[in-house]
């Protein structure tokens, strides 16, 4: 048996939808290993899920469910048909869980795009608890250079900004605008900056531009004080969104020049699209399996870090509820 954060029926989270209870410890089948968990994310889609805004689309796919796609730990059970991973080993798992390994998506290196894919702590039981089950086939060793708990969030965070980055053609004196700063913005300016571009980071929060400035940022427009649309109007060469907002995204393409593209990670409308200045609005998702390798190498080297705040992994619900109150400051990192 081992603790866990549980989630039986969709519900506000005021009313206390989770609970901290013991539940019975899975055993790996094959090609699927058991994970102690040391750390995972708490992610904003965590809270659509459990409060059931996704429940037209299914989610949770399965009750009880546990909550939680940016995991890390070691290696606690091995399943039949496993290679490449031994007991002990320092892994993370994305919120790609599973996916078929045999469609036009799958063998082309787009797998985040499969049909068949589950979703981690939506479909199957997540990382908010002491012991989770992973496919082999989706789960990453964390190099040595990494702490696992500040590693965490690479595993959402991380792959989303590094995917949507990677739809950009950014370099050297590229301008690039990124409008929302928690968690996948802050890594987004990172990777942008990597490349070369010159970032201007766009947000409401005077902290979030902050710790953009501190991670490479070269501007920042405080959308509480101006219109962003209309201060860097045509200005950008690319834009990316990670704020659910439809003022946001439609700021967002008021920022990029004729023939820029905006790369949104979010729900949100663009409104009426002209077709004269030959702009391009690209949706992006997660990222395959190799660029999560590559975001592991450049956290691994330096290049890019988290920042998170943690707390014990029972207190799940009250740090939701932080994080829907606009009280966290940075990403939060649920710990056992
Ligand atoms: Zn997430
Ligand atoms: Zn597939």
């Amino acid at each position: 048996m081992h603790h866990a954060i549980q989630l039986d029926h969709t519900a506000p989270l005021s009313s206390g939808p989770l609970a901290w209870r013991e539940v019975e410890t899975p055993e790996p089948g094959p090609g699927q290993l058991r994970i102690a968990v040391a750390a995972c994310g708490v992610c904003r889609s965590n809270l659509h899920m459990i409060e059931g805004d996704w429940a037209a689309g299914g989610l949770p796919a399965i009750s009880p469910i546990v909550p939680g796609h940016e995991v890390t730990g070691t290696v606690d059970a091995i399943g039949p048909e496993v290679t490449g991973f031994a007991l002990g080993d320092r892994v993370g798992v994305q919120p790609l869980w599973r996916t078929c390994e045999v469609c036009e998506y799958c063998t082309s290196g787009r797998e985040q795009l499969c049909l068949e894919r589950l979703i981690t702590g939506e479909m199957v039981d997540g990382g908010y608890a002491e012991y989770m089950i992973s496919t082999a086939a989706h789960t990453y060793h964390v190099p040595d250079e990494l702490d696992l708990v500040t590693a965490a969030p690479l595993f959402c965070p991380g792959i989303t900004a590094y995917g949507a980055i990677a739809k950009l053609d950014l370099g050297p004196g590229s301008r690039l605008a990124v409008f929302g700063l928690g968690g996948v913005g802050h890594m987004a300016v990172q990777f942008a900056r990597i490349a070369g571009a010159e970032v201007t980071a766009v947000a409401r929060s005077a902290h979030h531009l902050e710790v953009a400035r501190e991670l490479g940022a070269a501007h920042t427009v405080d959308a509480t004080a101006a219109d962003p649309g209309e201060a860097l109007a045509g200005t950008m060469d690319a834009a990316v969104v990670f704020a659910p907002s439809d003022t946001v995204a439609q700021q967002a393409l008021a920022s990029v020049k004729r023939g820029g593209t905006v790369v949104t990670g979010v729900i949100a409308s663009f409104g009426t699209i002209t077709f004269a200045e030959g702009k391009t609005i690209a949706e992006s998702i997660l990222g395959s399996r190799a660029q999560m390798n590559e975001v592991l190498a450049l956290a691994a080297r330096g290049d890019v870090r988290t920042v998170v705040d943690l707390f014990p992994m029972a207190d799940a619900q009250d740090v939701l509820g932080r994080l829907a109150g606009r009280e966290l400051r940075s990403r939060a990192v649920l710990h056992n």
